[in-house]
């Protein structure tokens, strides 16, 4: 099974598509670790990605679409994928439809994480992180046993600067621009798109998630 998890910012999506992924035993792609992982690796195409982002350039989509090709051959046959926050754009979908058909691939489904701007703004201002392990936690979500500090280890946490109300908007609105059409498409094509409300518990929508695949309990 090929599946795309789709969702704003601050949906859960990430959360999510490790839950489903683990659960599923399916092989996660993020195209961002991807990157990240062939430019460490020192690869033909990490290299002329680092080439971008010393520049200070976007890494173009025709290697981001390499570097997904290259990872769903290097897989065994009949390994069940989840494309997490992949494809994004309406030409990032065009180049994956033509490369999947070139591998004799489909997507069967798609699944739309959904919150409204209001629930996502207030979700992502209230992020707060640790510095030291990484762990996030939410003011109103998930708040820290104690105010301010880290469960784990203690630290100080801290608001990062992209989570703030203005920039948070704003990534909102290019999803919305950008990423809410390709839903439209996929409706229009082979797979079938199940509409998820983001709006509830970690478990609820892990729960509907994998109802909706017919994967659930
Ligand atoms: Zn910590």
């Amino acid at each position: 099974m090929h599946v795309i998890l789709l969702g704003p910012p601050g949906v859960g999506k990430g959360t999510q598509g490790i839950l489903l992924a683990n659960s599923m035993g399916w092989q996660r792609v993020v195209t961002g670790d991807l990157l990240r992982a062939a430019v460490n690796a020192g690869t033909d195409l990490g290299q002329q990605a680092q080439e971008y982002m010393s520049a200070g350039e976007l890494v173009p989509d025709p290697l981001i679409i390499e570097m997904v090709k290259e990872k769903l051959s290097a897989l065994p046959a009949g390994t069940g994928v989840l494309f997490d926050g992949f494809p994004r754009t309406e030409p990032q979908v065009t180049a994956f439809g033509v490369m999947l058909e070139a591998l004799g691939l489909t997507i069967d489904r798609v699944v739309v994480l959904e919150a409204s701007d209001e629930v996502l703004v207030a979700r992502i201002a209230g992020r707060r992180s640790c510095p030291t392990c990484g762990s996030v936690y939410n003011s109103v979500l998930a708040p820290p046993q104690r105010e301010g500090v880290c469960d784990n280890d203690g630290s100080q946490l801290v608001h990062r600067t992209d989570d703030t109300e203005a920039t948070v908007q704003n990534r909102l609105t290019v999803y919305r621009r950008e990423t809410e059409p390709l839903i439209s498409y996929y409706e229009g094509s082979n797979a079938i798109v199940h509409h998820i409300s983001g709006d509830q518990g970690v478990d609820e929508v892990q729960a509907e998630v994998l109802q909706a695949l017919g994967v659930g309990l």
